[in-house]
């Protein structure tokens, strides 16, 4: 197994980082050669980026199933831009649904109203039957959800849905039977002990599944499955090798009934492709993807920084055992 470390730089900031380093890992055998991206944030401990490695090693080794679909449907994601940088982004994005962060610190409800307001005036002007669904990234309480929910409810025209108003399942479950508009859970399943908690409390009416930190995408099927929830399938804001584990997930569910949160190679200035995964009409198509040698050299991260994720690959390996060693 080779490892490749890149360092991509961001158009927007997002989740605080300017550049994101990727690493890909390749398996070559005689015939072919096989990808997978293994991009844990830095700070994560080697446990934690073990499903993280799984994710990687499955996608190398083509192990995906079969696509039931050849293109899935994508959201544009808006982070807590003021509003004309929204509406730029909404309308730049080409998509019919946009998913809006709101309840970022330091900001107020009404940043997050005029936001949300942009964003249902940038989809109007496209045309009928856009969707904004909102990110609270666990943001609020109880109490504060049941307050803004229904204001921002009204401020885009009707929300599709919530994505983890709170922190925990509880509290999802407590907003969930005082609010309207359905509810997704993210952190609640990638991040829990216990992913199946949110079914068992009645927590969400969507599932939000990453499939890096779930373990890949045969995981994140076997979770759908027994979660018996509608699935949105969302990035980690990887590069296109990555996206294209996400793709295979979203392609292989027996239903999509939602726009995926895939289209995140748009918020990268540079790829490891010659051809990003990118939507076109709101669309990802389902194809391999291979990185281009010259795009790897030319963003290839520091020798540093190399050594770093290459310690950090042979400890992930030491907590997943022999198999991770392939
Ligand atoms: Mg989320």
């Amino acid at each position: 197994m080779r490892l490749h470390v890149v360092a991509l730089p961001l158009h927007t900031r997002f989740r605080g980082l300017t550049v994101r380093e990727v690493a890909l890992v390749e398996t070559a055998s005689e015939d072919a050669a096989g990808w997978g991206e293994w991009s844990p944030f830095t700070e994560y401990d080697a446990p934690t980026s073990a499903p993280w490695l799984a994710c990687a090693l499955e996608a190398a080794a083509g192990d995906w199933p079969e696509p039931v679909r050849d293109a899935v449907p994508v959201n544009v994601t808006v982070p807590a831009c003021d509003p004309a940088t929204a509406h730029r982004i909404v309308t730049a994005g080409g998509c019919r649904t946009a998913k809006v962060k709101v309840a970022e610190r330091g900001q107020a409800l009404a940043d997050d109203l005029a936001r949300v307001e942009a964003v249902r005036t940038a989809l109007d002007a496209e045309g009928p039957g856009g969707l904004v669904r909102i990110d609270v990234n666990g943001g609020w309480s109880v109490d504060e959800a049941v307050h803004a929910i229904p204001l921002l409810d009204r401020a885009a025209g009707g929300l599709e849905y919530v994505e983890q108003p709170c922190a925990t399942v509880e509290e999802l479950a407590a907003v969930r039977r005082r609010v309207d508009v359905p509810i997704a859970a993210d952190e609640s399943i990638r991040r829990a002990a216990d992913p199946y908690r949110v079914r068992d409390l009645e927590a969400a009416d969507i599932a939000v599944l990453k499939v890096q930190p779930l373990g890949g995408v045969a995981a994140c099927l076997r979770i759908a499955e027994d979660i018996g929830l509608p699935v949105v399938v969302s990035s980690a804001l990887e590069s296109s090798v990555g996206i294209a584990a996400g793709v295979a997930l979203a392609a292989a569910l027996p239903e999509l009934p939602h726009a995926c949160g895939l289209a995140t190679v748009q918020l990268f200035e540079a790829d490891v492709v010659t051809d990003p995964l990118v939507p076109v009409d709101g669309l990802l198509p389902v194809r391999p993807v291979v990185p281009d040698p010259e795009l790897l050299a030319r963003h290839a991260a520091p020798a540093d920084r190399f050594a770093w994720w290459a310690e950090r690959l042979a400890a992930t390996q030491g907590v997943r055992g022999p198999e991770a060693r392939a």
